[in-house]
């Protein structure tokens, strides 16, 4: 009985440890996304002679991409760990749909397409997930 009770706890535990290390990764790759598009929209928007973005300009250079150390995460409040997730989110989305927009540029296919008819018939979508 005992023993019983016990092993589910412990299967609990471990779909818990499951899914904080599964959104963990997916925080990472968010992060590391962002990064990603702010360093590609910048080097696209300065080719276009476009030198100041709100989207890029404020994390261009001085602002180098940082990861949080994995002591820094587990010490912080869930919620506001959570929060920030949300704010990269968006901010990826917003970067995403810019760079769709303004330069054909699909940060998954990892190119320029020639317009945005071959973006929209060639590239399977806009998140990473579709890719
Ligand atoms: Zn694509």
């Amino acid at each position: 009985m005992m023993l019983e009770a016990m092993k589910k706890i412990e299967q609990k535990k471990q779909v818990c440890f499951k899914d904080t290390s599964r959104q963990r990764f997916r925080e990472k790759q968010i992060q590391k996304d962002l990064y990603d598009s702010r360093v590609v929209c910048e080097q696209l928007d300065l080719s276009k002679g476009i030198e100041s973005n709100e989207l890029w300009e404020p994390y261009s250079k001085s602002n180098e991409y940082k990861e949080i150390p994995p002591e820094e995460t587990e010490a912080k409040c869930n919620l506001v760990e959570h929060i920030l997730s949300v704010d990269n989110q968006k901010e990826l989305s917003k970067i995403t749909e810019y760079l769709r927009k303004e330069h054909f540029y699909c940060l998954w296919c990892g190119f320029s397409y020639s317009s945005f008819e071959e973006l929209s018939t060639q590239c399977p979508g806009d998140t990473d997930e579709d890719h």
